[in-house]
């Protein structure tokens, strides 16, 4: 992998913090730009997968089961919102945002839960959401903490 910043080859471990920089220019980092770095290995997150594998690697170590939970309740702004844009229609993009960031920090908080354990990857993840009462919702996350490394 080749950072970004300083350009410098750097090792596999850090691929599941960010794979666009590399650790030291991480650290050096402001908070909005670690969002950002993070925000974008997230999404495309090639050591985490909702499969059993990660293509090019091979699993060394199973370390276990790892979560991480929210739970939201909707706001009242948020549901006066949602329900004029059932009346007019189309994608409901309040409620859309809602969902998609309670996810984004349940997954965030799995790989964090990872890292602590010393993974340095997630596999077979899910996502769970049960609503456990009028207008509350958990989010769940879940999958398979492991350490990989590459197969050349
Ligand atoms: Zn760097």
């Amino acid at each position: 992998m080749i950072c970004e910043k300083c350009k410098q080859d750097f090792p596999s471990q850090y691929y599941f913090k960010t794979d666009t920089v590399c650790i030291e220019c991480f650290n050096k980092m402001s908070e909005s730009e670690k969002q950002s770095a993070l925000h974008r290995s997230l999404m495309k997150h090639p050591m985490t997968s909702t499969t059993f594998e990660i293509q090019g690697h091979r699993v060394v170590k199973q370390i276990g089961v790892v979560r991480g939970i929210t739970v939201r309740s909707r706001s009242v702004f948020g549901t006066i919102g949602a329900s004029l844009q059932t009346l007019f229609g189309g994608n409901i993009t309040l409620l859309t945002e809602l969902c998609e960031k309670t996810r984004g920090e349940a997954f965030d908080m799995m790989i964090s839960h990872a890292e602590k354990l010393g993974a340095n990857a997630v596999i077979g993840i899910r996502y769970d959401a049960t609503e456990v009462m009028d207008g509350v919702t958990e989010v769940l996350c879940y999958g398979t903490a492991v350490v990989v490394e590459r197969v050349n």
